[in-house]
């Protein structure tokens, strides 16, 4: 049995007052009895004040990216053993975003998994394709890809540390979800993949779909039976929508 996981990334969003507010209205909503993982993405600068802001609330703190080094000189960078020291369960590694805009290869996000497993915390890996690869058919080859840099890198103990997310990138932040068939397929692919390392492995892997998961389509979505629950966007910034997602999570358990 796996645990669902609902992860809210936040990307560039956030102040003072409002996390404060949004995770006070977390920590009120979140049914404890709710048989889901429940995590918050904030910006670096703020993950300090919101581990003191969760503290006692089953709420997970994660960030948003990594640096593959542990120390040294790398202006701007931030360790995994730093988000550690600062709270963090998780760390978010290898989004589309940073794939895109900053040019991250799939040999660096492989090497910030390394770091992250090293320090002890859990690498959610985001792997997915463009619009035109999917069109042109590549969606698996992609993904393959990019699942594959990282089996080269890491043990398959190492590995099963990790959790993955699979994000089309033509379904980020655009209101255009993937239907449940579609993100199935290649949920089952991912869980065929990482059997072809450790049938056992691939068994207990935690599989999430992200891309313009709302309220309003995240049942369905989760029914499904590779979708181990979601990374969120632009709806884990409203503490509604949020929680009814997690809630939606909580409802596929049996
Ligand atoms: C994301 O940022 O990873 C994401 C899935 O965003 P959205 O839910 O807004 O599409």
């Amino acid at each position: 049995m796996r645990r669902p996981l609902v992860a809210g990334n936040w990307k560039l969003h956030g102040s003072r007052d409002g996390n404060a507010r949004l995770l006070a209205a977390l920590r009120t909503g979140l049914d404890p009895g709710w048989a889901v993982d429940v995590m918050v993405c904030p910006p670096f600068v703020y993950l300090a004040e919101a581990h003191a802001a969760l503290e006692g609330s089953p709420v997970l703190l994660g960030a948003q990216d990594v640096s593959a080094e542990n120390q040294g000189a790398y202006t701007g960078e931030v360790s995994a053993g730093m988000l550690r020291e600062v709270g963090c369960s998780h760390a978010i590694i290898g989004h589309s975003e940073r794939r895109t805009l900053y040019g991250e290869s799939d040999e660096l996000v492989a090497r910030k998994f390394k770091a992250v497993v090293a320090a002890g915390l859990v690498p959610v890996l985001c792997v997915g394709e463009t619009l035109q690869e999917r069109e042109a058919g590549t969606t698996h080859a992609v993904v393959q890809r990019q699942l594959d840099a990282v089996f080269a890198a890491v043990s398959i103990e190492e590995f099963a540390r990790g959790v993955v997310a699979y994000e089309p990138v033509w379904a980020i932040g655009t209101g255009r979800t993937a239907s449940p068939e579609q993100a199935q397929d290649v949920h089952a692919f991912i869980r065929h993949a990482a059997s072809m390392r450790s049938a056992r492995m691939a068994g207990g892997l935690r599989i999430l779909y992200g891309g313009s998961v709302k309220g309003t389509n995240a049942q369905a979505l989760f029914g499904m039976p590779d979708i181990d629950g979601g990374l969120i966007g632009g709806a884990s910034l409203e503490a509604g929508d949020f929680l009814t997602i997690c809630n939606a999570a909580a409802g596929t358990v049996t």
